[in-house]
């Protein structure tokens, strides 16, 4: 099992991707180093989800929540003569294909012990992280613009949220434009000790 790690951009350092890390020591940001990804022989081919890749996603352990990503139909249709193969994303526990970054993320955050979310999102990466982010326990918070869909603004509140939006410039300044996903009830006592941990900023 590989193990994730970060790469600084800046002064190339590297480091384990198994603790919450703010930035390099030399103060830049950091991204993640691509992965050795993996063979034929490495995918667990008895499990038909997201985690049958789960070699190549250098987790330290299995993962902790699952709503059943991956694995989506791969439909053949004919397109103008050509055969086309459709993979229907809309088949994903959110409807969207975010929930395949989403699941790895958040189970990456429960490893690591990073919490609360904040996330500014469009719709769906917004609608995928307040889900998980619900499954998991961990308190999220999810920034909308006033365009964003009323189904993924509904989804969201689903979540456990009450719902504001607003301008996506003006609400960058203003607290009161965000949607807030408070942790499930069955979740409560996971999400309680949530309050110290580092926050988490996404953006999608
Ligand atoms: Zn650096």
């Amino acid at each position: 099992m590989t193990q994730a790690r970060y790469l600084c951009p800046a002064c190339g350092t590297t480091l384990a991707a198994d603790r919450p890390l703010w930035r390099c020591d030399c103060g830049s940001h950091l991204n993640l180093a691509p992965g050795e990804g993996l063979v034929r022989g490495e995918i667990e081919t008895g499990d038909a989800s997201l985690w049958r890749y789960r070699t190549a996603l250098a987790m330290a352990g299995a993962p902790r929540v699952s709503l059943g990503e991956g694995w989506t139909p791969l439909v053949a249709r004919d397109w103008d003569g050509a055969t086309i193969r459709f993979k229907l994303e809309s088949q994903m526990p959110t409807g969207s294909f975010k929930d395949r970054g989403t699941a790895v993320m958040l189970n990456h955050l429960l490893e690591v012990g990073v919490g609360p979310i904040h996330e500014d999102s469009s719709g769906n990466a917004g609608s995928s992280i307040a889900t998980y982010a619900a499954a998991a326990g961990i308190p999220c918070r999810i920034f909308v613009p006033a365009s964003a869909p009323r189904g993924k603004v509904v989804q969201i509140a689903a979540s456990g949220a009450s719902s504001a939006s607003g301008c996506r410039a003006s609400m960058k300044r203003s607290p009161l434009s965000l949607i807030r996903v408070a942790p499930s009830p069955r979740s409560a006592s996971v999400a309680s000790g949530a309050g110290s941990r580092p926050t988490m900023m996404a953006v999608g």
